[in-house]
Parts: structure tokens; C-alpha cells; sequence
């Protein structure tokens, strides 16, 4: 294809073929998956997913990149593109309401959190979730207690998902080269909820209050969000950082605080 990239689309395509194929392989499509891609961009994994299923759905903003993937495609697989910002992008629309989501992409670095959240609104219908990421952010969703790397992502995002960091790609493998590394994360939306939250806006404000101050202790960065008597009922000890606080703890500190 004959196009430059665009960094404020975040485009680092893909062009490695060993790293192309080890990604399919982790999706184990079947056939008649309903499969998602977000950003196929010139269709370096959209060439290879495309003959493996029935039917696929892309979503790409550039619409530049929409004439020649669409001739690229017609001849491989039934594709259906829509030109479209994937934030803004209502998944309800794809009308087959009854069949789970399948959802992979190669993502924007400059969009790849709020659009993890965006999708996460959609969770009952979302089978699992394939992404390519900048690895730091890998190591943040999949992070536990007491690690550097663990804050309000992890948190939030556990509350959801399995998170299962995969493997770690090199720079070399895309053009324009990123100047850090990427990795392969599945995400697998709970068919049961790990932790029970009684208040879901509540829960999520107050993991951030928690953060908001990593080196201080929870009594002080959930000072008038939460009590000593509150502490005690969640089993939280009030001395401890928000750092070495599970998910379990944030669930029972946002369960004992919520407003009646
Ligand atoms: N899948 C291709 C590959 O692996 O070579 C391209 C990946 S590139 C990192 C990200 C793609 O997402 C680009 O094609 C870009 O145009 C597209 N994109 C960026 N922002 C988007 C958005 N808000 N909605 C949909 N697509 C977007």
C-alpha cells in the first residue's frame, strides 16, 4: 500500500510476519466467531483473520486507508468496514445481539486505555479481548499488590477482566518502529464478578482518591471518604498505601463507605 503514516492516528503498522501469524494463533478463532478488529489499517492482520472466519467486522478512522482495504479484502473473506472512531463507536449497532463479541486489535497508543473502558461498558456481550499494547501498559493492567506497576488500572480493570499478559514484541516488528516495547494481552470479561460492588461510581472514585496520592497511607488520601469504623468493618488496615490494597479491600472500603 501507498500510504504514509500518521502519527496522531497512531499508526505503527505491523509488517512482521512470525509476529503477525503468533498473534492469530493466540485468538484460536473458529469459524464462526464473531470477531471485532479495531484499527486494521493497511490489513496486516485483517489479510490473515479474514479467511479463518465466515464474517468480520473492522472499525478503522482513517478513511484514507478504507478504498484500498476494502479492494484488499474483497477477495479473501467477508468483511464489513466501518469507517467510524471506534470511541464513539456503538457496539449495540452490530445486530447480532445474541452472539459474543470477539474483539482484536492492534491499538492507538493514545487511545488504548479510555477505549479498554469504553469496550468494558459492553462486557456482558464480550467474549474476550485481544490487544497489542505498549508493554508498560501490559505490566500496569495485569499488575498485583505490592508491585510498582500496580494502581488504579489494575484495579479497574481486574474488577472486570482476567487480564493474561501473552508475549512481548520488539520495536522491529512495525514501521514506523515505536520507541518502546509492545505486548499481547488477552482480556476475558468475569462470568462471575471476583468481588461484589454495591456502587459502581462510588467504587471507581474512590480507587482514584486512593491513588491519588501513592505515597501517602489510605487514611490519609481517604480521608472523608471512608472512617476508622469503615477501616475496621472492610478489614483494611488504615495505615497501609493504596499500593498493597487488593482488589477485595477496594471492594470492601467502597461497599462500608458508599452513600445510603
Ligand atoms: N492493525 C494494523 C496493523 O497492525 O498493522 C494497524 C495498527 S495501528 C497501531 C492503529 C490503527 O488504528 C491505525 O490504522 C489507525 O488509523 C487506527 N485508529 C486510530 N485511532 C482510531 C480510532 N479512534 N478509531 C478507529 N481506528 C483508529
Amino acid at each position: 500500500m501507498n500510504h504514509t503514516p500518521r502519527k496522531r492516528f497512531g499508526q505503527n503498522f505491523l509488517h512482521d510476519q512470525n509476529v503477525i501469524q503468533k498473534i492469530v494463533s493466540a485468538i484460536r478463532l473458529r469459524k464462526e466467531d464473531l470477531l471485532i478488529e479495531i484499527g486494521p489499517g493497511e490489513g496486516a492482520l485483517t489479510c490473515q483473520l479474514l479467511p479463518q472466519l465466515s464474517a468480520m467486522h473492522a472499525i478503522e478512522l482513517d478513511r484514507d486507508l478504507i478504498p484500498q482495504l476494502q479492494q484488499r479484502c474483497s477477495s479473501i473473506g467477508n468483511l464489513t468496514l466501518h469507517n467510524a472512531d471506534v470511541l464513539k463507536f456503538d457496539f449495540s449497532a452490530i445486530d447480532e445481539p445474541d452472539r459474543p463479541l470477539r474483539v482484536v486489535g492492534n491499538l492507538p497508543y493514545n487511545i488504548s486505555t479510555p477505549l479498554i473502558f469504553h469496550l468494558l461498558q459492553h462486557q456482558t456481550r464480550i467474549q474476550d479481548m485481544h490487544f497489542l499494547l505498549q508493554k508498560e501498559v501490559v505490566d500496569r493492567l495485569a499488575a498485583a499488590p505490592n508491585s510498582r506497576t500496580y494502581g488504579r488500572l489494575s484495579v479497574m480493570i481486574q474488577r472486570y477482566c482476567r487480564v493474561e499478559p501473552l508475549f512481548t514484541i520488539g520495536p522491529g516488528a512495525f514501521n514506523p518502529p515505536p520507541k518502546v516495547n509492545s505486548s499481547v494481552v488477552r482480556l476475558t470479561p468475569w462470568k462471575i464478578a471476583p468481588v461484589a460492588i454495591e456502587d459502581e461510581s462510588h467504587f471507581s472514585q474512590l480507587v482514584a482518591a486512593a491513588f491519588s496520592q501513592r505515597r501517602k497511607t489510605v487514611r490519609n488520601s481517604l480521608k472523608g471518604w471512608v472512617t476508622p469504623e469503615q477501616f475496621e468493618a472492610a478489614g483494611v488496615d488504615p495505615g497501609c498505601r493504596a499500593e498493597t490494597v487488593a482488589l477485595e479491600g477496594f471492594a470492601a472500603l467502597s461497599n462500608q463507605s458508599r452513600p445510603q
